[in-house]
């Protein structure tokens, strides 16, 4: 009987975790008092590098990571941390596809940039050319975002507390621009990547007249080749057009533009 009024009770035990980034998603959580009380209320946080310097670490049901893996050492780790966990969840650009800083991925001059911005100098020990951690580990869900969103990620949560399975979503941000009832900057021959940015903004920047510029990484259903030759026609070049695709898109846009060849 005790026993099954302590699983009654139970509550799912959370870890948070952070690599390389610029812990925006951390801070996210965090500021998102509405829903901080339930959280806490619903969860045992037992590991938050951002909000508690005692962490517990032991078995989890859900780990949260944030971060693209950039050295040895965070290899070791985001392997140790899903050795715990039961589910594991990609939060933001730079765990779900490595970010910014993996802009330049797999163009063989990693070495070479380390030493330029870093000389001789070794404060990072064995750092590696940043990649999503799903190039190390096996990644349950994915929230994408830079920084992820508050609704998007307390609705993956809720499912995942009550043993529901959270949905998969599938927009890209033209989806959500279209909602808005925006004005496509496509019409006006605009630099615009909503098509091919996976969504969950709300299209914040084009509700207030920017472009898209793909911050939240690549849509997966997203026709490279197509939006690519689209924005050669409207007189923008290539060369800049790769460069702000690839700028949020991490590691994992090299597998979307792979059969990108107009030129
Ligand atoms: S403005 Fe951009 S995001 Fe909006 S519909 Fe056009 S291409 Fe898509
Ligand atoms: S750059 Fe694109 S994905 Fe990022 S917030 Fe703006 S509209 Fe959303």
């Amino acid at each position: 009987m005790a026993d099954q009024k302590e699983k009654v009770l139970a509550k799912p035990k959370v870890g948070i975790y952070g690599f390389t980034g610029c812990a925006g998603d951390q801070l996210l959580i965090i500021h998102s008092e509405d829903h901080l009380l339930d959280l806490f209320n619903a969860v045992d946080i037992r590991s938050f590098v951002m909000a508690s310097s005692k962490p517990i670490e032991q078995e989890l049901d859900v780990a949260l990571v944030e971060g693209s893996i950039s050295t040895e050492e965070e290899k070791a780790h985001v392997k140790e941390i899903r050795s715990r966990a039961k589910v594991l969840v990609a939060i933001g650009n730079c765990a779900v596809s490595g970010g910014p800083q993996a802009m330049f991925a797999a163009d063989g001059e990693f070495a070479q940039r380390l030493k330029q911005v870093y000389g001789e100098t070794k404060f990072i020990t064995d750092p590696v050319e940043a990649t999503p951690i799903d190039a190390h580990i096996t990644v349950d869900y994915y929230l994408p975002g830079c920084p992820i969103s508050a609704p998007q990620t307390f609705a993956l949560l809720s499912r995942l507390i009550h043993g529901a399975s959270p949905d998969d979503y599938m927009h890209p941000v033209c989806h959500e621009c279209k909602m808005n009832e925006n004005r496509c900057f496509l019409v006006d021959k605009k630099f615009c990547l909503g098509s091919i940015t996976a969504g969950g903004c709300g299209s914040a920047c084009i509700n207030v007249g920017l472009p898209c510029v793909g911050c939240w990484g690549p849509n997966r259903d997203g026709n490279f080749a197509s939006v690519v030759k689209q924005l050669i026609s409207y007189g923008i070049a290539y060369e800049d057009i790769m460069r702000r695709i690839r700028n949020y898109g991490g590691h994992k846009i090299l597998q979307y533009i792979k059969d990108v060849k107009v030129r």
